[in-house]
């Protein structure tokens, strides 16, 4: 008898002592919990709703590639969580603080049920989003300490692991339920989150760190919370928000998807259809699914395109089918300017084997953009490497033999491009552009730079234009319209 209590005593402190050596990964976040408010009080969250202003800058569209980005101003920001249901709504008014050309104020409504996105329109009506949004919108969801926090904390589906200390900091590795990778660090002092990091795939930068950080905790009925969240993408800002006001277990609404939306299927990414119009002898336009066109140009013994834009898998159809049009080789592509939209097809191209002809401004940012890392998502060029050939433009190159003859211009003294050169054939009249106009534009704030430029700088006599935005127009409707709506 004695003896059998005296094992279990052995037993109990063998126990204790095992306890007491719970892994040092779990301790820092169990320590971050208390330091918010206990773990217990975490648990019994309902709902957070924080609310204030921020900037979300617009990354991949300064005017020159190492200039000021263009900054959204965020007001009348709301973000409510549905802590244990896994719910989040986020509206906020946004405003352009740079030269846009459609409504500069746009009203926002994004909410995420779980797995499944879905916006309220103009009217109202929700309608569903697809299952990329939705996991951006997890990631935001996640970019909350209390969130993170309890998501580390739940034994049943969450890893933790690799835990070090440096500058300042504990850092542990979280594998949640789902299958993110993230990586938390919390202040060594306080205890309380301080970064999340993950990784992630991005059309023109390849892999990118996505880093968020708390700032200024307050206490609000209890539990410590972060007065501002900033997020990076790799090097650019993406939002920074200050909030005025948390609130702990206010009315959120209901945040439930409604049956529509659940039931609806999440809308599938469109599929890539490129077409090939001919606008004159030996050009041809290449439009399609999308809102961004390539031009094609018949030379004497080669092609060339005008255009590579979104990212690998739109230009290479639209390399392909310019390679359908002429037995002659595709060899040169001229990249209109360095915005994102506009240059996410390069490395494509330097995969394919062709020479860039692009402003000299634009080379430094393009050289670094085909230098980085795809791992996360293997593009052409990674698992094909090719050094880059450039033909830099200054202010002006005429391309020409017997066949073809294309200038080159630069936009001067544009307010919103810096790197961009428009075309023009003399033998036609015909400009090819991109972002000087495009015909479904509300606004053209540089219209009358982009006259200037024709008329009075280059003194170019036009008949038509043919865009990467937009439908071809004589060239006399597109300056009405310009002068119509600056
Ligand atoms: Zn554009």
């Amino acid at each position: 008898m004695k003896m059998t209590l005296r094992l279990c005593l052995v037993a109990v402190a063998a126990l204790s002592a095992a306890c007491q050596r719970t892994p040092p990964e779990l301790q820092a976040v169990v320590d971050a919990a208390d330091a918010m408010g206990g773990r217990q009080k975490l648990l019994e969250l309902k709902t957070l709703t924080m609310e204030g202003e921020g900037d979300a800058p617009n990354v991949g569209q300064n005017t020159m590639p190492d200039s000021e980005l263009p900054n959204w101003k965020v007001t009348e920001f709301k973000r409510t969580i549905d802590v244990p249901n896994h719910r989040m709504r986020t509206q906020q008014l946004r405003t352009a603080q740079f030269l846009f050309a459609n409504a500069n104020t746009q009203r926002q409504d994004q909410r995420l049920d779980g797995d499944v996105a879905f916006n309220a329109g103009p009217d109202g009506n929700p309608s569903r989003a697809s299952d990329t949004v939705a996991k951006d919108r997890r990631m935001e969801l996640l970019q909350h300490p209390v969130v993170i926090v309890l998501a580390a904390l739940d034994e049943t589906g969450t890893k933790l692991s690799g835990f070090r200390s440096a500058g300042g900091q504990n850092i542990v590795e979280v594998e949640t339920a789902k299958g993110e990778h993230l990586t938390l660090a919390f202040d060594a002092l306080t205890k309380l989150p301080s970064r999340l990091t993950s990784m992630s795939d991005n059309a023109n930068l390849g892999d990118v760190a996505i880093d968020t950080t708390f700032l200024d905790y307050e206490p609000v009925s209890g539990v410590k919370l972060p007065r501002r969240i900033t997020t990076k993408i790799d090097r650019f800002l993406q939002f920074d928000l200050r909030i005025a006001k948390n609130t702990v277990n206010g009315d959120a609404g209901d945040l439930a998807a409604p049956a529509g939306v659940q039931n609806a299927p999440a809308p599938a990414a469109a599929p890539i259809v490129v077409t090939a119009q001919p606008v004159a002898k030996g050009i041809w336009w290449l439009a399609g699914s999308g809102n961004h066109r390539s031009v094609v140009f018949e030379f004497n013994d080669h092609l060339v395109l005008y255009e590579v834009p979104l990212n690998e898998a739109r230009s290479k159809a639209v390399i392909d089918k310019a390679r359908t049009l002429s037995p002659k080789p595709l060899t040169h592509v001229i990249v209109s300017h360095h915005h994102f939209d506009h240059s996410g097809g390069i490395r494509v191209a330097v995969a394919e084997g062709l020479t860039v002809i692009t402003h000299k401004d634009a080379i430094p940012f393009f050289k670094d953009l085909l230098a980085r890392k795809h791992s996360i998502v293997p593009d052409e060029l990674s698992k094909t490497p090719k050094d880059a050939k450039f033909e830099p433009v200054d202010d002006t190159v005429t391309l020409k033999d017997k066949a073809m003859e294309v200038q080159l211009y630069h936009l001067r003294s544009n307010p919103r491009e810096g790197t961009n050169l428009f075309a023009y054939i003399p033998r036609d009249r015909i400009l090819v552009q991109a972002d000087l106009y495009d015909s479904t534009w509300q606004f053209h704030h540089w219209g009358q730079n982009v006259i200037a430029n024709i008329e009075q700088i280059r003194k170019l006599k036009v008949d038509k234009q043919v865009p990467v935005h937009g439908e071809i127009e004589p060239y006399a409707v597109m300056v009405k319209k310009m002068r119509a709506a600056p």
